[in-house]
């Protein structure tokens, strides 16, 4: 751990044009992010927690580059990304990753394993050629899978052991940050601390810095020192998970520990 940022938000927007038949009935713009600024540690953890719609998703769409803002900016390493000159750009592409609510979006489910964990050595040119196939069953060991999963499809594969893949394919071009959009929300209890202790393993090994998206703090305290509470589009409160948990400064980080306890 450092004091060094990696990643940082300044005063960022995301305003979306809506229809008047939205719930806002006067309101021609959504505010999905609404001046937010944070930064993240090299090697740390930055926990985003809110209740849906709060604009989390967007926030971590928006770090990635893969949304532009309204306003507002995204330094990684002290550079601007949206600045970025085209080289660099495609080198973000590898150094910048993310892990999704459902691997299923991350897997092509017509691919075998191994030609999913392939292509982005490929195209990133992150081993040689004859090298690939060594690093695929090397992924699949440190995700905790076996090679002779290599032929499988990722339905043959249940919903933890996916997430396994997405995050296989994740770190497999050895990114520097990566945003685990609720990466345990939709699994089973019993498999969630698994998954969460394998992110936190594959941490420390190769100094990863996260966004880490959770609902509540009750998920979040497991990954991560600092916390941020979002709603509406804004940072309410940033601190250490236990401070917020034993006196929250705002009603509605209140709401969102009895919510999620
Ligand atoms: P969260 O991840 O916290 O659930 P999101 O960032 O996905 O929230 O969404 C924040 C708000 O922005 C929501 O009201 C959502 O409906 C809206 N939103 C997200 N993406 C779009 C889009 N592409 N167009 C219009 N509205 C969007
Ligand atoms: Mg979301």
């Amino acid at each position: 751990m450092s004091n060094e940022k990696l990643i940082e938000v300044q005063n960022l927007k995301k305003y979306f044009d809506v229809n008047n038949s939205n719930i806002f009935k006067n309101e021609k713009t959504l505010k999905a992010v609404d001046g937010i600024s944070f930064g993240i540690n090299k090697g740390e953890t930055f926990g985003l927690v809110g209740e849906s719609g709060s604009g989390k998703s967007t926030t971590g769409l928006l770090m990635l580059r893969l949304l532009s803002p309204t306003s507002g900016s995204v330094y990684v390493e002290g550079e601007d990304i949206y600045k970025y000159s085209k080289a660099k750009f495609r080198k973000m592409r590898k150094d910048l990753q993310i892990i999704f609510q459902d691997a299923s979006w991350a897997l092509d489910p017509k691919m075998i394993i191994e030609d999913i964990l392939t292509e982005p050595l490929k195209i990133h040119n992150i081993v040689p050629r004859f090298e690939r196939e060594k690093e695929v069953k090397r992924l699949l060991n440190i995700v905790g899978l076996s090679s002779k999963d290599m032929k499988k499809f990722p339905h043959e594969f249940s919903g933890g052991q996916r997430q396994r893949i997405g995050i296989a394919k994740a770190i497999s071009t050895r990114p520097k940050f990566i945003l685990c959009d609720e990466p345990v929300s939709a699994l089973d209890v019993s498999i969630q601390s698994k998954i969460l202790n394998l992110l936190t393993d594959l941490q420390k090994e190769y100094s990863l810095t996260y966004l880490f998206i959770a609902h509540g703090l009750n998920v979040v305290r497991h990954v991560s020192n600092t916390v941020g509470v979002m709603y509406l589009g804004k940072l309410m409160e940033i601190g250490k998970v236990d401070d917020i948990y034993n006196s929250p400064k705002h009603p509605y980080t209140e709401a969102l520990i009895s919510a999620f306890p």
